[in-house]
């Protein structure tokens, strides 16, 4: 069984910002996640093509994944070519760095019981690299002043600061599934000031179980995120906000909304969730009750189906061609660019209201084209 640090990296996200989350959630039992082995199985395909490419001893772990399919391949794949050419730029300046796959890295220097595991350690004089590969395709992760990769670095720097003559960490996510690499820098002092005076304290708070029950963004891996009294209260607040008159709701209102309605989304769905869960269990929710959904009719044997089908003279097949990303599984990727390359576009996707910091460029519709071309003429 694997042993999960209190304190971990991959969970200070949450701890630091809501520190009596740490002992919630380690006393709360663990909800089982096909993402979790998904993501588990992508780990350890990426861990061995960077072994196999760099000369470490490994084994091919593909016929033991459970969800291994191609787009696993493709996105490790992406990872292995984001850490070559991280590697390379390394090599132009440090001649001999030394890589680390799935390195235990310890930072209970400043929190106890700290480690983790970070998928690749690139150790050079100058730069040191942290990489971190995510497979989900969810949240979009970003390395800006991460504090997972954060805990990664001091445990890097716990480690190897004084083998290694490095006075900066650059930190990676590689995140295939979102079309996500990010990166971000930090010196070493700076880093150890942040460790000092913010995350040694949150977690000296955290592992005793005190301070503050903050909600945010960070509750999304909060096993107890469905009950928690602050995160429903923080919702609820949006319930209470204080419009004044007139009627209809001015546009800046309309942004105090939008700013809170995703949470307040997802925060309904994890209490609906929580729910039916607990009541297929037996639990009873007062005013309501378990009923089965809709469901559509489907045949028991197709094979049977077919076979009738044909011997009363129908054709019970359809013929269609294969959609994009079965044709490429049939063809692999460069023949069915060679093929048909050109008979593949992307159109515009729909457009979505996002934050001002989303890192996508601002939708540009049609009619906002036509014009700007009609302006440039
Ligand atoms: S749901 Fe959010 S506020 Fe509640 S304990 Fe978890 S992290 Fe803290």
């Amino acid at each position: 069984m694997v042993k999960h640090a209190i304190l971990s990296a991959s969970s200070a996200e949450r701890w630091s910002k809501c520190t009596p989350s740490a002992l919630l959630n380690q006393q709360a039992a663990d909800i089982p996640s096909p993402y979790a082995q998904e993501g588990t199985d992508a780990h350890l395909l990426c861990s061995y093509l960077l072994e196999r490419e760099y000369g470490i001893e490994t084994r091919d772990p593909t016929e033991n994944l459970t969800y291994y399919n191609q787009e696993m391949q493709e996105c490790a794949e992406i990872y292995l070519q984001t850490v070559n050419e991280i590697m390379a730029d390394v090599k132009k300046v440090c001649p001999d760095p030394v890589i680390f796959v799935e390195q235990k890295v310890d930072f209970s220097k400043w929190v106890p019981g700290g480690f983790g595991t970070a998928d690749c350690i690139l150790l050079a004089d100058g730069i040191t690299h942290v990489c971190d590969y995510k497979h989900g395709a969810g949240v979009f992760v970003d390395a800006t002043a991460n504090i997972q990769m954060k805990c990664y670095a001091l445990g890097v720097i716990s480690m190897f600061g004084d083998i290694y003559d490095f006075d900066e960490i650059c930190m990676h996510i590689i995140q295939p599934r979102k079309e996500n690499i990010s990166s971000w820098s930090i010196k070493v002092s700076e880093l150890l000031t942040w460790a000092d005076d913010y995350l040694s304290p949150r977690a000296q708070l955290a592992i005793k179980g005190e301070g503050e029950f903050v909600a945010g963004s960070h509750c999304h891996f909060c096993k107890v995120k469905a009950t928690c009294r602050k995160r429903a209260e923080a919702n609820l607040e949006l319930a209470k906000l204080d419009f004044k008159l007139p009627a209809i709701l001015s546009d800046s209102e309309i942004s105090v909304v939008l700013e809170k309605v995703d949470n307040l989304v997802s925060w309904a769905n994890d209490v609906k969730d929580y729910a039916l869960t607990e009541a297929l269990k037996g639990k009873k929710f007062e005013g309501f009750k378990v009923v089965e959904g809709r469901s559509n009719r489907k045949f028991t044997d197709v094979t049977a189906v077919a076979d009738i089908v044909t011997s009363a003279g129908y054709d019970p097949y359809k013929k269609e061609v294969y959609g994009i990303s079965a044709m490429e599984t049939m063809l692999g990727k460069k023949k069915f660019v060679e093929l048909l390359g050109n008979y593949v576009v992307k159109p515009q996707g729909k457009p979505v209201l996002v934050s001002i910091t989303d890192k996508r460029p601002e939708f540009n519709s049609a009619a906002e084209e036509f014009k700007e071309k009609l302006e440039e003429k």
